[in-house]
């Protein structure tokens, strides 16, 4: 008996021990790795290229419980970060315009956005937890056969492409329609990224996509096609590009950081649960906001891991 309550109690100071462990603010490191997560369609059922709405409400909540907060990848690329002391970065992309990830209702004939597309889900999670954030990047196909021609509801595709980007959303390149860019002649990648945000900007004027997702993550034969150029008098020119996996992105302020190969991870249950694990297991290497974005804060002794080029006004601390 005696023994039974000396386990209880011993099991009942690990537990309080742990959960302490868990409650303890993470120390600031802005060296750390970032998540940006890469969706594809919301939708039913779940399936290797598709996530549920309910799943998709699920990640945000747990991302949000474990400290993560939404930042724009054009922010990320900056070295923006304007987040609370102790919390970590994560960026939100969709890919291929799909019908789920934007819907409008019409409900006694006014739109409303639906609910259970990303978009929706989104705006409603932002209203509940304002201090998560609200940032994605859509990498949309303006020229894609339905349904993945600019979220497949033509009526509106104009209408929701300013939406976005008055919202602050971003949107991206991701061709005309798919091409596999590793495929084609100098010529055909190039219009095709002429062409894609030609399109783009007679529905936003002026609007310039920064990044360019890769169709099936292939890179043309020479990377410089991709960065910029100009097809008929429209000229592009993107920040960073990023790939369809590779995990954990380096921080933008380390050495590491290639905005030209900028890995993501995609956002299916077990990718996503076991980078989780990993932060949660390794503090060490999650990027750890210091609260102040005009200060770079790194564990002591690694500033050689820091870019020489860091973007301008910013102040280095070590811990
Ligand atoms: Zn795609």
């Amino acid at each position: 008996m005696r023994l039974a309550l000396v386990l209880v109690l011993l099991l009942t100071a690990a537990l309080l021990a742990a959960s302490f462990a868990w409650a303890e603010p993470l120390a600031p490191n802005e060296l750390g790795r970032v998540l940006i997560l890469e969706y594809h369609k919301i939708d039913y059922p779940e399936e290797r290229w598709t996530r549920t709405p309910e799943n998709f409400r699920r990640d945000l909540e747990t991302l949000y419980a474990r400290g993560y907060r939404l930042v724009g990848l054009n922010d990320l690329l900056d070295g923006r970060i304007a987040l609370p002391a102790g919390t970590t970065p994560v960026v939100l992309t969709f890919d291929d315009s799909s019908p789920g990830q934007f819907r409008y209702l019409e409900r006694d004939g006014a739109l409303e956005i639906d609910p259970k597309s990303a978009v929706g889900i989104l705006e409603a999670f932002a209203r509940e937890r304002p201090d998560f954030g609200r940032a994605a990047t859509f990498y949309v196909l303006p020229g894609a056969s339905p349904p993945n021609r600019l979220f497949n509801q033509p009526a509106h595709e104009g209408h929701k492409l300013r939406w976005l980007a008055s919202r602050g959303y971003e949107i991206g390149n991701h061709t005309l329609w798919h091409a596999n860019l590793g495929k084609y002649p100098e010529a055909t990648v190039r219009a095709q990224l002429a062409r894609a945000q030609q399109w783009i900007r007679r529905h936003v004027p002026d609007y310039r996509p920064r990044t360019l997702a890769l169709p099936h993550g292939v890179y043309p034969k020479e990377v410089r096609w991709a960065l910029e150029g100009s097809v008929n008098g429209e000229t592009y020119r993107h920040d960073a590009i990023v790939m369809v996996a590779g995990g954990a992105a380096p921080s933008p302020f380390a050495r590491r950081f290639d905005p030209v190969r900028l890995p993501r991870v995609q956002a299916v249950e077990r990718e996503l649960r076991d980078w989780l694990e990993h932060f949660a297991r390794r503090p060490d290497d999650r990027f750890v906001s210091d609260g102040d974005p005009a200060v770079v804060t790194v564990p002591a002794g690694q500033r050689d891991r820091l870019r020489a080029d860091l973007p301008k006004g910013l102040r280095v601390v070590e811990r």
